[in-house]
């Protein structure tokens, strides 16, 4: 008897002990962090034997299989049953326009020419398309937006037919910061979202009107998709409607149309930003060909996990894209490999660096942690749409996702920017772990360029799960707000999708990157040890959607 009693004892003390040490403690952890770290696997990511790390290629075997051995090294669980490859298949789309459109209208007719004036292509796989004299309705921006109260739509008929829509959302350039969000871009202002609601009223074909200023960069970017080929998920099971036509056309081309059309650019375009507006036919007629190849492959998300201690059916995710541009035109110095070091061998190794933290503490985690490593974001953020749209772990399951496109490589920052400030209880967490280190929270410096919308946070986004994008703060430690913001800007003219984005120590110091990873691993550390779940935030695009099936 006294020595069952003995034995409880010391069993309760156990279970005490153990109880106590699954609480959060904000040091466990952060000394396995270190520079080099994460800099030996940005090397070997950017290196040129990794040729790019784009989808279908040798830089993508040679990427899954360093990813692949470094989970197993780290000690991470297969993610997907007994695989640390989730497999996503895509169609590779190459479209040739004819090197022209013609236009009859009422008047007479004329001719536009490719590249130049338009860029089209086609989101389908049949081998041909046909433009043949189809009409061309004009739609405002194109939007359906019931929480604004707004619905370019309504009342036009536009199956079947060209829409011609502006680029952004009525709030830019409005003034009025309750006019959709004002300056602040939201959704309904991004070309894919028009392309996707077009699709849904069943157009024919849909043409954004371009605009340096609304849209964030010049006509040339939009240029880079004449007769280029793009990557799509193989929906050949799902069968869903896209547009035989999407594209641009530049303004002065829309100019052109409207009076063609006889109809007042100036006054219609004014007229489209105010609520009411109702668009209308502009009794012209478009005619061209294009020529479709297709080509099927399969590209893969690496995932593994740490199994919780408590709660394993409660998931928090890490993610970050592995891939890059891979091999493309040369820059001036002859250079073809897009090795996208920042972007995002950078982002790979602190998401790394972070499983390798988490496997250091001395706590184990009551959630789960997942660590997502997805494929084909430049192409259009595919991995990780994969993944949503076939969740391994389910969403309402979900407690967050993190996620980590390019890390600080400018040194220490006092900031972290938060990228669509306002829209998730999450960056609360991020601001209070930023405190108790003596650092804060900005928002982000550009917010009209949609950055919310634009990683693969925004594909878990759309599904409900609260989503963490942060940024490079610019206010550094020794050198302020002016020296940061001038490093931001130098990467974006000379470095970002180019092949000069490279690993190069005179320019890099990652001892910044080490503190914002160490923040983003206590962001997570902390979910793991909660039995809470953060929401979206009053006025966020993604609340309606989560509250739907949380609900129930
Ligand atoms: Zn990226």
């Amino acid at each position: 008897m006294k020595k069952l009693l003995f034995t409880l004892v010391i069993l309760a003390l156990v279970i005490s002990c153990a109880e106590k040490e699954a609480t959060f403690n904000r040091e466990d952890g952060l000394s396995s962090f270190s520079v080099t770290g994460i800099e030996n696997h940005i090397k070997i990511l950017s290196a040129d034997e990794f040729t790019g790390r784009k989808p279908f290629t040798e830089g993508e075997r040679k990427t899954l299989a360093y990813l692949e051995d470094q989970y197993r090294a780290l000690g991470l669980e297969p993610g997907n049953g007994e695989s640390f490859l989730q497999e996503v298949p895509m169609v590779e789309i190459t479209s040739t326009a004819a090197p022209s459109m013609e236009v009859k209208s009422k008047k007479g007719s004329f001719t536009l020419e490719g590249l130049k004036d338009y860029v089209i292509w086609t989101e389908r796989t049949q081998e041909t398309i046909e433009l043949k004299e189809e009409d061309l309705i004009f739609a405002g921006f194109g939007i359906v937006a019931p929480e604004y109260n707004w619905n370019d739509y309504a009342g036009l008929d536009v199956k079947d037919k060209i829409v011609l829509v502006m680029v952004n959302d009525p709030g830019f350039g409005s003034e009025n910061s309750s006019l959709f969000k004002g300056n602040t871009m939201t959704y309904y202002g991004r070309w894919t979202y028009k392309f996707e609601e077009a699709a849904r009223q069943g157009a024919k074909g849909l043409l954004i009107v371009h605009d340096d200023v609304p849209a964030g960069y010049g006509f040339w970017v939009v240029q880079n998709s004449w007769n280029a080929s793009k990557l799509y998920l193989d929906t050949r099971d799902k069968n869903p409607y896209f547009c035989a036509t999407v594209g641009w056309v530049s303004n002065p081309t829309a100019k052109k149309l409207f009076e063609a059309a006889g109809i007042d650019w100036a006054t219609t375009v004014s007229a489209a930003r105010q609520p009411g507006f109702k668009g209308m036919p502009m009794n012209l007629k478009l005619s061209t060909t294009l020529s479709v190849k297709s080509r099927y492959d399969k590209t893969y998300n690496v995932i593994g996990k740490i199994t919780g201690a408590k709660q394993p059916d409660e998931y928090i995710i890490y993610s970050t894209h592995w891939d890059h541009l891979g091999i493309g035109k040369a820059d001036e110095k002859g250079d073809t490999i897009y090795n996208g070091a920042l972007d995002n061998a950078s982002g790979t190794a602190g998401m790394l660096e972070i499983a390798k933290a988490f496997k250091s503490m001395k706590a184990k985690p009551n959630r789960t942690l997942i660590f997502l490593a997805v494929t084909a974001e430049e192409q259009g953020l595919w991995g990780s749409e994969y993944y949503a749209q076939n969740p391994i772990y389910p969403r309402e399951k979900t407690v967050a996702n993190i996620n980590i496109d390019g890390i600080n490589p400018y040194g220490k920052m006092k900031d972290i920017v938060v990228v669509g400030i306002g829209q998730s209880d999450l960056e609360d967490y991020l601001n209070e772990e930023a405190k108790a280190v003596g650092r804060y929270t900005s928002p982000e410096p550009n917010p009209v360029a949609g950055y919310y919308f634009r990683s693969d946070h925004f594909c878990f986004a759309k599904v409900g799960i609260p989503a963490l994008y942060t940024g490079t703060g610019i206010d550094h430690f020794e050198k302020g707000a002016e020296y940061g913001k001038q490093l931001q800007d130098e990467y974006v003219a000379k470095y970002y999708h180019k092949p000069s984005d490279e690993y190069d120590t005179s320019r890099w110091n990652l001892e910044g990157a080490v503190e914002d990873a160490k923040l983003l691993f206590n962001v997570g550390k902390k979910l793991s040890f909660e039995t809470t779940w953060p929401q979206w935030k009053e006025g966020s695009e993604f609340k309606a959607v989560r509250d739907a099936y949380m609900k129930k």
